[in-house]
């Protein structure tokens, strides 16, 4: 079928011509009554171009909004839907000049190009029909040749595609997430990567597939040529990305899939765009940012393969003659920023990307202000447009007004005097003003974050989310795969406690060789604890590769999600069983082994005190925590900010845990994002926490919060505020510290 719309894209007529055919042989070639193409317009509109099967004068009428119907939802999370029974689901939005009431089932996947939406492409059947996998990815082949089509620029011209609606030389505000604080001003340089693909069948499979692996080879050796200008004792974030990337290179899934696209008949650049696709349409559904940040990674590699095989290079080899610039991306690795001019960068952007993600890590270590999570961005901003990032609020303008910028100088030079100061204070103890002792830790999941254990003068690291290493690895790791990376982590800390966490998975943290469950709320499904009681072999693994790790040291175990007292029961039996057979083998047992639990489910708050004398330490992991006592989605559009950690209701419970745990003399802390918002730990620390641990780029900020405060005077106000009606306290604990003069 690949060559039959081959010779219909070259064939003659016009565009939409050619397209109206295309429609009648994919029908053809899928068994289905009806194919249609919908194109996206600016202004995220959907409109059908052409249709076999549904009715004729529907083209160029019937619209939707990307994200309306199946058709705008496939558009907006770029991921294919196969649906047996279209019209019961929730999203399908009727249109009745298309008569499409007859056709019950429906297959649909996005049109995708370099990473851009282009538009959709739907078949569907009359009959309630269940469709393969199989016939999935074959559609996604099609969609690869129509998003030639479309990218043409005849059906729809190409400056169309990305036009803006707001007319272009007007000041515009976009609001996004803080991923890096500071404020950066220049033009704006939109991140292209090179690589177009500008044939997609091909004619000599035996010939592209031998093209795709010396590409493969290159683009590896290429990678350890950049490792090779290391010292091999030398550490850091750039050293262990790239080694996280070379491990990725060898990914034998993911070369598997480009030959595999390759034997179906594309060329092999179509191949690799295809399995980026792929990745892209998978990263969509994930919402655990570290998964997401591997799918990024393999976005990132894909690109640098297609460079290879096209020979066409990106934005960052074209700027020489420019002085300074502000990078727009809509995703990005952590590679291509490095191959960008560090010193005339001023600010990035991204559409996508989140706080932990590998190119915000790096951009934090280069010290470069970033501004994430703006829908539609480069929809919204052109080439060479002055643009200030100011990642201390998290907003992007584009083309300020005068009065503004002269503004952004200034906020400039405060930032580099603030950043002076921070750093000024990195061997200082946080300690308050009248004396009470806070120790800061940081949360780490990769070795990288190691670094910055030293760099920024933290106590230990207060959470490790372990999970990472399961998800680094192709399988399962063994208990010698753990052993050794536990090991390297213990190294790396030297004196300083580390709190492992047993692994968090499940829920949205999936692996990609484990399928935990289907649940329809995966956070509150089966995940962490709940899937390690249940497969236990798994938790001894890991604990037995941590008891073999310490070394003789001390140990701190921590589990996560734990429910009732009975569940950590359970676990904590499993834990005295492997030391007690680690004795048995002769193996050196931990001089010390201290196993907590993270609060994260408000029902063992009701069991406080049948737990506490129990365990040896406490932390609140206040993400979940949150999520939970809210009954509140923390990654929901809708309601994710909708509550406030510094609600009264909240902040009462979590001083109750506090108080309780202080009673029974067990050490107690808390560990989730709420430790490194300087109001928010403010907070904590007059409800009586004292160990917070926090994102390592936030230690410096919540030290200088912590030696400005007088924790006399603001334990006693909040508890005068505490048991009000407040939606939430922050306004007046903001009050508290101006006129208390504590910095946050
Ligand atoms: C938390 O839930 O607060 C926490 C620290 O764990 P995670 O964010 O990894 O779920
Ligand atoms: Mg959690």
């Amino acid at each position: 079928m690949l060559r039959q719309l081959r010779d219909a894209m070259a064939g003659y007529g016009t565009a939409q011509e050619r397209l109206d055919r295309i429609v009648q042989l994919i029908a053809r070639g899928m068994v289905a009554e009806v194919c249609s193409v919908y194109v996206q317009r600016p202004g995220d509109i959907l409109e059908l171009f052409a249709t076999e099967g549904l009715r004729k004068d529907a083209v160029h009428r019937t619209r939707l909004r990307v994200g309306e119907g199946l058709v705008g939802d496939i558009a907006a999370y770029a991921r294919p839907l196969a649906l047996a029974d279209a019209q019961s689901h929730p999203q399908f939005a009727y249109r009745p000049e298309t008569g499409e009431e007859i056709f019950q089932s429906l297959l649909g996947v996005p049109i995708l190009r370099g990473g851009h939406g282009l538009g959709v492409l739907v078949v569907q059947n009359q009959v309630e029909r269940r469709y393969a996998e199989e016939e999935t990815e074959t559609l996604e082949t099609i969609a690869m040749v129509v998003a030639e089509l479309v990218a043409g620029g005849e059906l729809i011209q190409e400056n169309e595609l990305t036009a803006t609606e707001a007319p272009l030389g007007t000041p515009r505000r976009l609001a996004g997430t803080k991923l890096n604080g500071g404020v950066g001003f220049g033009p704006a340089v939109l991140h292209r990567r090179g690589g177009t693909v500008s044939q997609t069948v091909s004619e000599d499979p035996e010939h592209e597939l031998e093209r795709l692996n010396e590409a493969m080879s290159a683009m590896r050796e290429s990678l350890d040529h950049m490792l090779d200008g290391y010292d091999p004792e030398e550490s850091g974030e750039h050293l262990e990305i790239l080694k996280t990337y070379r491990m990725i290179a060898e990914d034998r899934g993911w070369f598997g899939r480009a030959r595999e696209a390759v034997g179906s008949g594309l060329t092999a650049e179509a191949a690799v765009s295809k399995v980026l696709n792929d990745t892209r349409a998978r990263m969509q559904t994930v919402n655990d940012p570290y998964i997401r940040e591997r799918l990024m990674d393999m976005d990132d590699l894909g690109y640098r393969l297609l460079q290879h095989l096209t020979g066409e290079a990106g934005s960052a080899e074209s700027l020489q003659d420019v002085e300074s610039f502000v990078l727009i991306a809509r995703s990005m690795g952590p590679a291509e920023l490095l191959d960008y001019d560090r010193d005339k960068l001023r600010g990035l952007v991204v559409e996508e990307g989140s706080y932990n993600s590998h190119v915000a890590i790096v951009a934090r270590a280069l010290n470069i202000p970033v501004v994430g999570g703006i829908r539609y961005l480069l929809s919204q901003i052109e080439e060479g447009a002055p643009v200030v990032v100011d990642g201390d609020a998290g907003v992007v303008v584009i083309r300020p007004g005068a009065d503004f910028q002269s503004r952004i100088e200034e906020s400039i030079a405060t930032h580099a005097a603030h950043r002076k100061e921070l750093q000024a204070t990195r061997d200082l103890a946080a300690v308050t003003q009248d004396g009470a002792a806070v120790s800061l830790m940081i949360n780490a999941g990769l070795l990288m974050d190691f670094d910055h254990l030293e760099a920024e003068g933290a106590d230990g690291v207060g959470l490790l989310r372990t999970e990472l290493t399961f998800m680094l690895h192709p399988e399962f790791p063994n208990t010698a795969e753990q052993r050794e990376t536990y090991a390297r982590i213990f190294a790396a800390a030297g004196d300083r406690p580390v709190l492992f966490r047993t692994f968090d998975i499940g829920g949205d943290k999936l692996l990609p060789y484990f399928s935990a469950s289907e649940d329809e709320n995966p956070a509150m499904g089966w995940r962490a604890l709940r899937i390690a009681l249940d497969r236990p072999g798994m938790l001894c693994r890991q604990l037995r590769a941590l008891i073999e790790a310490a070394g003789g040291g001390p140990l701190h175990v921590m589990f996560p999600m734990v429910s009732e007292v009975a569940e950590f029961d359970e676990a904590k039996a499993l834990l005295d069983r492997e030391l007690e057979l680690a004795a048995r083998r002769g193996t050196a047992l931990p001089s010390a082994v201290h196993v907590g639990v993270m609060l994260e489910v408000p029902s063992l708050y009701f069991q406080l005190a049948a737990l506490l004398p129990r365990i040896d330490f406490l932390s609140v992991g206040s993400n979940d925590l949150q999520q939970f006592f809210f009954a509140c989605d923390r990654g929901s559009q809708q309601v994710g900010e909708r509550y406030d950690s510094l609600s009264p209701a909240l902040l009462r419970f979590l001083r109750d845990v506090a108080r309780q745990c202080e009673n029974a003399g067990v050490p107690f802390g808390l560990c989730g994002e709420m430790a490194g918002d300087p109001i928010e730990a403010m907070a904590l620390i007059g409800i009586g926490f004292r160990r917070l641990s926090m994102n390592a780029s936030a230690i410096a900020r919540i030290r200088l919060m912590t030696r400005s405060l007088n924790l006399t005077g603001l334990a006693a106000y909040i508890d005068t505020i505490i048991d009000g009606a407040d939606h939430t306290l922050r306004n007046k604990l903001a009050d508290f510290a101006r006129d208390h003069g504590v910095r946050i």
